[in-house]
């Protein structure tokens, strides 16, 4: 039934259909069963979303009581507890000056909202012509057309172009990969950005950012003080800029969110994935007074913000996120974090050393391993070799659910887990990789 009937999202379903699919029942604490009950570890998250781990008594509970309430009304022109409650919660959480919150379902929704605010909000100031957007190479924000816009990984985003506006795409700091080092890549995307804003910052609406962490490219960590000094050239040159906090939110990095590491203040900040611990489909736009403000108008239609959808705001998802922010208060996640995180960077130290690993990227935990056919070269390997497949697919005959990106081995472990258990989890991940690209074991 599976095969037959379900289309399963970023899959050559040709290959899936004649792979061995994976169906889970349940899941308990960090980890997720089967249908013939054999367990894995989620060393990804549910797709680096996962919070608290699985079936938590206390998530459970805040959705059952609010079931009891009521499971879903709506935003327009009424309002309910949860979304009030959590609104006023994520205000006090992010950073300075944000202090609007626009609810949607899913990060891509986000970041459409994200996008559209951006671009209205010239338009209501009465300044004409700001409509394209930055955005990085290889950046990912999401599916949706909008989204799709200002993503920039050829293989997902190149099909969808002739149906797409145009943005400008200046290069992402890939330290490992850039003739320079670390020093060099920098420096070009930082005289990339100023470059573009010198000269056109009067057609740009916005530059839109994964926050210190670039995910789905492969986990690639900007060298320190990158950001901030994007956002000082934005703020200087009159361009927002929008922080698509989606997979780098609630704890990930270490930070709150990561715009945190770097006192960044975005204009518009995008939330999703872990917002509610991982549970529901709630996502979250929020904005400065500054752009709110444009949108405030006595009898002035022009100037509403005309978007919405049908569960905005829905209790449920509001009621099991502020359940979720209220574990992260009682159990101290933000420092449990940061201890687990110099855990796993010791853990992993001797991987570094095998002949195919390339670079181990980490910044909280969220962790990234470039697989490599030669690491003095750091020649690649092919697509075709499909080595991150390989990996992920002896990760899970040993116990534990990845997803490669390309050849990056990705370690999005959930914040809850113990030491002992990432500790079980990187033994496998390093039993994966050697036997894949070693044909030995540890
Ligand atoms: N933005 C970033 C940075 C992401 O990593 C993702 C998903 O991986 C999205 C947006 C899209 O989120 P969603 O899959 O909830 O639409």
């Amino acid at each position: 039934m599976n095969k037959n009937h379900l289309w399963h999202p970023f899959t050559q379903m040709k290959d899936y259909n004649n792979s061995d699919p994976l169906i889970i029942e349940r899941g308990e604490g960090i980890k997720l069963y089967d249908v013939q009950g054999r367990a894995y570890y989620d060393g990804f998250s549910s797709v680096w979303l996962n919070v608290h781990g699985h079936n938590v008594p206390e998530l459970n509970q805040a959705i059952t009581e609010q079931l009891g309430l009521v499971a879903h009304s709506t935003l327009l022109g009424m309002a309910n507890i949860p979304a009030i409650e959590l609104a006023e919660k994520l205000v006090a959480i992010t950073p300075a000056g944000l202090n609007k919150v626009f609810y949607s379902d899913s990060g891509a929704t986000g970041v459409e909202i994200a996008i559209k605010m951006a671009f209205q909000y010239w338009k209501n100031k009465g300044i004409a012509g700001k409509t394209s957007f930055i955005t990085m190479n290889q950046a990912y924000h999401g599916d949706t057309i909008g989204a799709v816009s200002v993503g920039a990984i050829p293989l997902y985003h190149d099909v969808f172009r002739p149906m797409l506006f145009p943005s400008h795409v200046i290069p992402y700091p890939y330290a490992y990969r850039h003739e320079g080092g670390e020093t060099k890549a920098l420096e070009a995307t930082l005289t990339a950005l100023h470059n573009l804003l010198e000269t056109r910052a009067d057609e740009i609406a916005a530059l839109i950012v994964e926050p210190i962490v670039q995910g789905a490219s492969g986990i690639i960590v900007m060298p320190p003080g990158c950001l901030r000094q994007m956002a000082a050239m934005c703020r200087k040159y009159g361009v927002l800029l929008i922080a698509d906090e989606v997979a780098t939110g609630f704890g990930r990095t270490g930070a709150m969110f990561a715009c945190d590491l770097e006192q960044v203040s975005p204009d518009l900040m995008v939330v999703g994935k872990g917002l509610t611990g991982g549970y529901l489909p709630v996502a979250a736009t929020l904005a400065s007074d500054v752009v709110y403000e444009a949108f405030y108008a006595d009898y002035d239609e022009q100037k509403t913000f005309f978007h919405g959808h049908s569960y905005t705001g829905n209790p449920l998802g509001c009621a099991v996120a502020l359940a979720s922010l209220k574990l992260f208060e009682e159990r101290n996640m933000l420092e449990g974090v940061r201890v687990k995180a110099a855990f796993v960077e010791q853990k992993l130290a001797a991987l570094r050393h095998r002949p195919h690993v390339g670079e181990i990227r980490q910044k909280g935990l969220m962790i990234g391993i470039e697989l490599v056919r030669d690491k003095v070269s750091r020649e690649p390997y092919d697509w075709a070799e499909q080595i991150g497949v390989r990996t992920s697919l002896r990760a899970r005959e040993l116990g534990m659910l990845t997803r490669p990106l390309g050849n990056v081995i990705v370690f999005i472990p959930p914040l809850a887990s113990s030491e002992a258990e990432l500790e079980a989890m990187i033994n496998i991940l390093a039993e994966s990789i050697i036997s894949v690209t070693e044909g030995g074991s540890v």
